[in-house]
C-alpha cells in the first residue's frame, strides 16, 4: 500500500482533520521512521529497523532555524496550531525539551493565540525531561488505541509490550489534562481477528477513560494506505455511537 513519509522537517499549513489548519514539526528523519511503536495502520508504513535509528537526528540549532522560518512564512495564511507529529514518535528526538521550550518562545513572539500541539504515544511521559516538556505544551493528545492489552500490542505493535496500567500511571503523574485519541479500525493479522469496537473492548477502554478523565477523547478512523492492507476503516455512524457512549460518561469528543 502507499505509505508516505514527510519529505521536511517543517510542513504546511495543513488542513488536519483532527486539529485545524495546522504547521506540521516532524523532528525526525526524513529517510526513516522512527518510532518505539510499528502501529498496523500508521501512515509512514511499518519501521524498517525497529529499535535501530540509521540517519541521526537533526541538530538542534538548525532545528530552531527550521522551525523560525517555518511559522514566519506561515503567518501569511494564517495557522490554528503547530503540531509535533511526522515520521515517528517525536518525543524520542534527544532534545525534546529544549526544542519544546524554544517553540513556545517562538508562538509567543509570533502567533501568541496559536496552540502547540503534541502528538504521542505516551510511552517516554514518565522520564523527568519529557515531563518538563510538557509545560510548553498546550494539547498532549496521547494514543490509546485498544482498552485490553493484547489488542493495544496486537494493533500498534510496539517494540516493547505495553501495559496499559502503566501507561496511565505515567499520564496521571502529568500535572496537566490530556486529550486521548483513538484509531478504531478492523482487520486480520497472521491469522487473527481484531477488532477494537467490538463490545469487550469498549467496556475496557471507557472505563479506562473514565480513569483518565481526559479533556477530551478524539476518535477517528484510517482515511489513507496503511501498511497492513487487511484494515478496514470504522463507518463514521459507528464512530458517532461510540462517541454516544462516552459523552454519556461526562467526558468531551470529537470525532473526525
Ligand atoms: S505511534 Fe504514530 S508514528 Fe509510531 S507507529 Fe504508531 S502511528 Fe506510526
Amino acid at each position: 500500500m502507499s505509505t508516505f513519509l514527510f519529505s521536511e522537517h517543517v510542513f504546511g499549513p495543513i488542513k488536519s482533520r483532527r486539529l485545524g489548519r495546522s504547521l506540521g514539526v516532524n523532528l525526525l528523519s526524513t529517510q526513516d521512521k522512527v518510532c518505539n511503536f510499528d502501529c498496523l495502520y500508521c501512515e509512514c508504513g511499518y519501521t524498517k529497523e525497529p529499535g535501530k535509528i540509521k540517519h541521526k537526528y537533526m541538530s538542534r540549532d538548525d532545528l530552531f532555524k527550521m522551525l523560525e522560518e517555518g511559522i514566519k512564512n506561515s503567518l501569511e495564511n494564517g495557522i490554528d496550531e503547530i503540531t509535533f507529529a511526522g515520521n515517528g514518535e517525536p518525543t524520542l528526538h534527544p532534545d525534546f525539551l529544549e526544542i519544546a521550550k524554544f517553540m513556545a518562545q517562538m508562538r509567543d513572539e509570533y502567533c501568541e493565540d496559536d496552540q502547540i500541539v503534541l502528538l504521542t504515544n505516551g510511552t517516554t511521559l514518565h522520564k523527568s525531561q519529557i515531563k518538563s516538556a510538557m509545560d510548553f505544551i498546550d494539547t498532549i493528545a496521547i494514543k490509546l488505541d485498544a482498552g485490553t492489552d493484547d489488542l493495544l500490542n496486537l494493533i500498534d505493535s510496539p517494540l516493547s509490550p505495553v501495559h496499559i496500567s502503566e501507561l496511565v500511571e505515567k499520564i496521571q503523574s502529568l500535572s496537566c489534562s490530556v486529550t486521548i485519541q483513538t484509531m478504531f479500525i478492523k482487520g486480520e493479522k497472521n491469522g487473527i481477528r481484531f477488532d477494537n469496537t467490538s463490545e469487550e473492548n469498549i467496556l475496557s477502554w471507557m472505563n479506562i477513560l473514565q480513569q483518565l478523565e481526559p479533556e477530551e477523547v478524539m476518535i477517528y478512523s484510517v482515511s489513507r494506505d496503511t501498511p497492513l492492507e487487511s484494515i478496514e476503516a470504522i463507518p463514521l455512524e459507528k464512530l458517532k455511537e461510540i462517541a454516544r457512549r462516552v459523552e454519556d460518561l461526562g467526558l468531551k469528543t470529537l470525532v473526525v
